[in-house]
C-alpha cells in the first residue's frame, strides 16, 4: 500500500481527528522537504505553521462523520506551503493545490487527504484573465478616444464607439438604422479617394454644428458580424477652421487673393478642359482716400464690408468673390463673355451708387471686365482687366470698361 502510494504524483497523507500525521507518500516528502519518518507522529500545523488548522479539523470531522469525500478550495491557493519546483517567473509564490478529504474505509477515525498539483491550470486561468483584462482595457481606450462607426450591408449605422457619440453628441438609440447618407457620410466609394486622400464629410452634430471628418473603413474586421464593416473617423474640424480662415480676408470674409488666384487657375484649366468660358471683374471704389481722410479709418473699413456684401449680394451663387487688396474687389463669372460681364459689372455700379452709404451718403466704383481668351495666362486676364480699369477711372470713375481682346487671340 505504501509502495502504491509513493509511485503517484499526488500528495497522500493520512491523519486522524487531530490532524496527527499518521503516514505520508513521497511525493509528500519530496515536496515539504521532510522525511515521512520525521513527520509521523506530528500535528500537521506543527509541520505547516500557516495552515488554517481549525477549518481543516472541521472538515475532516464532517468528512469522517458523513463518511463521505469533500473538496477544500484553500482560501490562499494551497494548503501546504510548498515552493514551486517547475514554473520559472509564475504569478503564484507557492504551488497551488486541490485538497479532497477521504474517509479511510478501513479506519473510521481516519481521513486521507490527497493533495494534487494545480498551479499549471491556475497559472493559464491568471494568465487568461490578466490577457482579457488587458485587451478590455486597451478596448475602452480605443472606444473612448478614436472615433468608430459600425455599418451593416444596407450602409446603416449599427454601433458607435463613445468617442464619437461625445464628438457628436449623437445618442446610440438615434443613431441604430440610420443610413449613412443621412449622417453626412454617404457615398465613401467615390472620386475623392483617388488623389490618395481620405473622403471628408461633413457631419452634423446633435446640436447642429459641424464636424469634419475624414474617414477610411476599417480593414479585417469585415467579416466578424455578417456584413458588418467599421469605419474610422478622424476629427479634421480644426484644420478646415484653420484652412478657411486661411483663404479668407479677416476684414470683409471675402476670398483673398491667394485664393483667388487658386480659383482662377482652376478656372482656367475648367476652360481647357470642358471648354467653360469665364470673364473676371475688376472693382475699385471711387475716391476712397477720402473716405478715410474724412472720416477717419474705422469708418473707412466699415465702407469695405458694407461694399463687400453688397457684391455678395448682387452677384450670382457661382461668381466668386475676393478683396484684391485694400479698396479693390475682384469676382470670377463662370460661362460669361464679355458681353455678359459687361452687364454684371453695370448692375454692380449701379447698385452702388443706389446704395446708402452711412456717414458718407453716396459712394461710386469703376470696373474693368475681361473675358478671358482660350489659352491666355492668368497674368495676362488681369493685366488686360487692370487697363480697362485705369481706363474707367481715366474716363471720369463711375463707369464699366471692357476689356479688348489680347491681340494674337480671336475675337471673343
Ligand atoms: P481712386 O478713385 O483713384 O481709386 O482713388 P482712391 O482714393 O480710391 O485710391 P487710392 O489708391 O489713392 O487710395 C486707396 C486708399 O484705400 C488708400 C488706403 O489707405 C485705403 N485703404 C486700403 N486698404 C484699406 C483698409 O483696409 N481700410 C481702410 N480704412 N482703408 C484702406
Ligand atoms: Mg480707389
Ligand atoms: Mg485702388
Amino acid at each position: 500500500m505504501q509502495s502504491v502510494a509513493d509511485q503517484l504524483s499526488s500528495g497522500i497523507l493520512i491523519v486522524d481527528q487531530e490532524l496527527t500525521v499518521l503516514a505520508w507518500n513521497r511525493w509528500m516528502s519530496q515536496h515539504a522537504e521532510i522525511d515521512a519518518a520525521a513527520a509521523v507522529g506530528q500535528p500537521l500545523d506543527a509541520l505547516f505553521p500557516d495552515l488554517p488548522a481549525a477549518t481543516l479539523k472541521r472538515r475532516v470531522k464532517a468528512a469522517l462523520q458523513l463518511q463521505s469525500p469533500s473538496y477544500l478550495q484553500p482560501r490562499k491557493g494551497y494548503l501546504f506551503r510548498v515552493a514551486l519546483d517547475r514554473i520559472i517567473d509564475s504569478h503564484f509564490a507557492y504551488m497551488q493545490q486541490r485538497i479532497r478529504i477521504l474517509p479511510d474505509e478501513n479506519q473510521s477515525h481516519r481521513a486521507i487527504i490527497v493533495v494534487d498539483d494545480v498551479t499549471a491550470t491556475r497559472e493559464a486561468e491568471a494568465r487568461a484573465a490578466a490577457a482579457a483584462e488587458a485587451s478590455r482595457r486597451y478596448l475602452e481606450l480605443i472606444d473612448n478616444h478614436v472615433m468608430t462607426l459600425g455599418v451593416d450591408a444596407n450602409e446603416r449605422a449599427t454601433r458607435a464607439s463613445s468617442a464619437l457619440l461625445q464628438a457628436s453628441g449623437w445618442t446610440l438609440e438615434r443613431l441604430r438604422g440610420t443610413t449613412l447618407d443621412a449622417l453626412g457620410l454617404g457615398q465613401l466609394d467615390t472620386q475623392d479617394t483617388d488623389n490618395g486622400q481620405l473622403p471628408e464629410r461633413a457631419v452634423l452634430r446633435a446640436d447642429g454644428s459641424t464636424l469634419w471628418v475624414r474617414v477610411r473603413k476599417a480593414q479585417g474586421l469585415e467579416a466578424e458580424a455578417g456584413d458588418e464593416h467599421y469605419l474610422v473617423l478622424q476629427d479634421i474640424s480644426l484644420q478646415k477652421e484653420i484652412q478657411a480662415l486661411s483663404e479668407r480676408d479677416a476684414l470683409t470674409g471675402a476670398y483673398n487673393r491667394m485664393k483667388f488666384d487658386q480659383l482662377l487657375l482652376e478656372a482656367i484649366s475648367a476652360e481647357q478642359r470642358y471648354g467653360q468660358h469665364f470673364s473676371l471683374i475688376l472693382c475699385d471704389i471711387d475716391h476712397f482716400k477720402r473716405i478715410n481722410d474724412n472720416h477717419g479709418h474705422l469708418v473707412g473699413d466699415s465702407v469695405l464690408k458694407q461694399f463687400t456684401t453688397l457684391l455678395q449680394v448682387q452677384t450670382r451663387s457661382n461668381d466668386q468673390l475676393a478683396r484684391w487688396g485694400g479698396e479693390e474687389f475682384v469676382v470670377l463669372l463662370p460661362l460669361a463673355n464679355a458681353e455678359a460681364a459687361r452687364t454684371a459689372a453695370e448692375k454692380l455700379r449701379q447698385a452702388i451708387l443706389a446704395a446708402h452709404w452711412p456717414p458718407i451718403g453716396k459712394l461710386s466704383a469703376s470696373f474693368g471686365a475681361a473675358f478671358h481668351a482660350p489659352q491666355e495666362s492668368a497674368d495676362s486676364l488681369l493685366d488686360r482687366a487692370d487697363v480697362a480699369l485705369y481706363q474707367a477711372k481715366e474716363a471720369g470713375r463711375n463707369r464699366v470698361c471692357v476689356a479688348a481682346a489680347p491681340v494674337s487671340a480671336p475675337e471673343a
